[in-house]
């Protein structure tokens, strides 16, 4: 079976809600929704399923609020050649392709990602890694898209390679979908391509719902952990999908039990057409807090917030450190335990 690439497609396995509107949504964002996927969505009701609605393109798309952004994080702003972003100095983003294994809907790179998007050429590629290299500042070197493990394990291995080569790099990331949305892919070449590095190779996997983790997705991972590579977890927080106590927390255990630690959980970006995911930063907050007495701190994501105009990411709370004071002591600190109560701690 392939994957999924219109909407007629979508429409013969009845994914889609009829309205006249959906045409235009389609049109807003590249389509495609995996095999392994299609398999876990609930037939019954496509229209209210976790996992259909990260890819099945809604009639809501069509609603762009004065809010939304069409760089809704600004990586335009910060990008000195060609396929980098340079936002923190230690620190570049490497985006050699635009393509992804599936599209989502949210996607804070929605305008930009696509089968139309091209990778860098040759002589593009050469110059984002000569940047690399003439910025000796540059510690860490994470590739996105895009979806870096769509390379072939040949092209991934020879970039990999040439970066490794850059003395000043000690650490090189790969954000990836491809071991949740596509296991297929995590081949023993996919295995080569990563392993064996002079730089410490660390990959993040983004996974929205616990039941993204099958079986083939969870035996993707263990051949990933199994051949040495750190994992990290990586979640958007989205209205209907996994914005609830119970789902989270059955997420991130599923995570930690398939040895992929939760790094950020990311507030939806102000994406144009994603007002239908969008939650409130306190509804975020209060999700985190009642998962901090809940949940093993292996558990725990940082909830970030990506600020509009390019100016990183930062965590967003809840914060446990209160104004005010217990008692007599004027001078003192609240700190709120995980359960809700109070406690003073001096200044
Ligand atoms: C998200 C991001 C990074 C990585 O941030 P970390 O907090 O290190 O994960 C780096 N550069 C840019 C431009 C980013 O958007
Ligand atoms: S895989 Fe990542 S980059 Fe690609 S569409 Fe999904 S969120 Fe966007």
């Amino acid at each position: 079976m392939e994957t999924l690439r219109s909407l007629e497609a979508l429409e013969r396995e009845r994914l889609l809600t009829a309205d006249p509107r959906l045409a235009e949504a389609a049109q807003s964002m590249a389509i495609a929704l995996t095999p392994d996927m299609l398999a876990l969505i609930d037939r019954r009701d496509p229209a209210r399923d976790p996992i259909a609605r990260q890819f099945v393109p809604d009639a809501a798309e069509t609603e762009v609020s004065a809010d939304e952004l069409a760089d809704p994080i600004g990586d335009e702003a910060r990008s000195p050649v060609k396929g980098i972003v340079h936002r923190y100095p230690d620190r570049v983003l490497l985006k050699p392709l635009h393509v992804c294994p599936v599209y989502c809907r949210f996607c804070f790179r929605r305008e930009k990602v696509g089968p139309g998007g091209e990778a860098l050429s040759a002589g593009e590629l050469d110059s984002a890694l000569a940047y690399i290299r003439e910025h000796r500042e540059i510690w860490e070197v994470i590739l996105t898209g895009g979806d870096p493990l769509m390379l072939a394990p040949r092209r991934l291995a020879e970039l990999l390679a040439r970066l490794d080569a850059i003395d000043h790099v000690a650490v090189l990331r790969i954000h990836s979908r491809v071991p949740i949305v596509d296991p297929g892919r995590v081949t023993n070449e996919l295995l080569a391509a990563l392993r064996g590095r002079r730089a410490a190779l660390w990959l993040g996997v983004h996974c929205n719902h616990p039941r993204e983790l099958s079986t083939a997705t969870r035996a993707a991972l263990a051949r990933l952990a199994d051949a040495g590579i750190p994992l990290l977890g990586q979640t958007v927080l989205l209205a209907g999908i996994n914005d609830d106590l119970e789902t989270l927390d059955r997420l991130m255990r599923a995570l930690v039990a398939s040895r992929v630690k939760p790094y950020y959980l990311h507030h939806p970006d102000l994406v144009r057409g994603t007002g239908h995911f969008r939650v409130s930063i306190e509804r975020g907050q209060a999700l985190m807090k009642a998962l901090r007495g809940r949940l093993s701190g292996l558990a725990q994501p940082t909830y970030v917030l990506d600020v509009p105009g390019g100016h990183g990411k930062v965590p967003i709370g809840p914060s446990y450190l209160g104004p005010g004071h217990l008692g007599d002591d004027p001078q003192g600190l609240l700190v709120e335990d995980a359960f809700g109560e109070r406690h003073r701690y001096p200044r």
